[in-house]
């Protein structure tokens, strides 16, 4: 391959111990030395996500690599999070009108709550130490409850903001990935029941924002086992990206590397051990990622 398709757009992973990867079809080039750019920091640390902080500098260091990089098959690696050490994972409520109206018609999605608006209900918090990446195993630690699959698009925030008109808003993004919000169901808040270790997945790896020129067009799916459970197009989100970056940082700023993780479309539903989950949303890519033994 050539070096040049890659001047600009690039679909970057993290893999096996911690290594830095650019993505072109079935095949990793391995360009970990590209994080040596990275600054060395000390206590306290910086409140970003390092990477994502000095992203164009990292994608230029990637270019450098290339033409000498060793290559490994895409099948050989594990994948991590993209995002490392994300500030934040922002979750959005009841944001696809399909998944309101299975939310009303099964109470085993919304536990009695009124399913109202994202308007009313705001956006929630997911715990950092939720995420993994596709090649690790999502571990059930309440398997005597509904634990549910929600496929979404993830944005990953580029460059600090605050208070952001949404005109303004996709300016800040650094990148896409596929972000998996898995769900224990019940009765408790959203932060308790989604912020389960391995309840946040992400990747398979980060697609950068100019290689997405319209977030709110994308198709997306999520199967189990090879069975169908959602489909649908992200132009069917209630509050559109532009729109949850506004809602988001009227509240916080935004920084480096925190995670907005869109709202599922409808055909959520629960997994078991040993099931297979596998989601693909259009111009990012699919990945399966299994649901390992519970907790014991
Ligand atoms: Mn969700």
């Amino acid at each position: 391959m050539t070096c040049s398709i890659l001047v600009s757009a690039m679909k970057l992973c993290r893999f096996n111990a911690g290594r830095l990867g650019l993505m072109h079809g079935d095949v990793v080039f391995d360009v970990t030395p590209a994080l040596d750019v990275l600054p060395a920091v000390r206590y306290p640390l910086p409140q970003c996500d390092l990477l994502i902080a000095h992203l164009s500098a990292v994608c230029a260091a990637v270019r450098q690599l290339l033409a000498t990089a060793p290559r490994v098959a895409l099948s050989s690696v594990s994948l991590l999070s993209p995002v490392a050490n994300p500030p934040k994972i922002i979750g959005a409520p009841i944001n696809y009108r399909a998944h309101i109206d299975e939310s009303v018609k099964d109470a085993g999605i919304a536990h009695g709550r009124a399913v109202t608006s994202i308007h009313d209900w705001g956006l929630f918090l997911k715990s950092p130490s939720s995420l993994i990446g596709f090649g690790e195993e999502i571990v059930l630690r309440r398997p005597d409850r509904r634990n549910d699959h929600e496929c979404e698009l993830a944005v990953v925030i580029g460059k600090r903001c605050d208070r952001v008109p949404r005109a303004e808003a996709l300016q800040y993004v650094a990148g896409y990935a596929i972000g998996l919000d898995m769900t224990l169901r019940g009765p408790e808040f959203q932060c308790w029941r989604k912020s389960v270790d391995t309840y946040s997945v992400l990747g398979p790896w980060l697609v950068t924002a100019d290689e997405v020129p319209d977030p709110d067009a994308l198709e997306l799916s999520l199967h189990v086992n090879g069975e169908l459970r959602q489909r649908s197009n992200t132009r069917q989100q209630v509050v559109d990206v532009a729109g949850l970056i506004e809602m988001a940082s009227a509240m916080y700023a935004l920084l480096p590397g925190d995670i907005i993780m869109t709202g599922t479309p409808a055909g959520v539903g629960p997994v078991k051990p040993g099931d297979v989950i596998h989601a693909s949303v259009q111009g990012i890519g699919d990945a399966s990622v299994t649901v390992g033994a519970h907790y014991a």
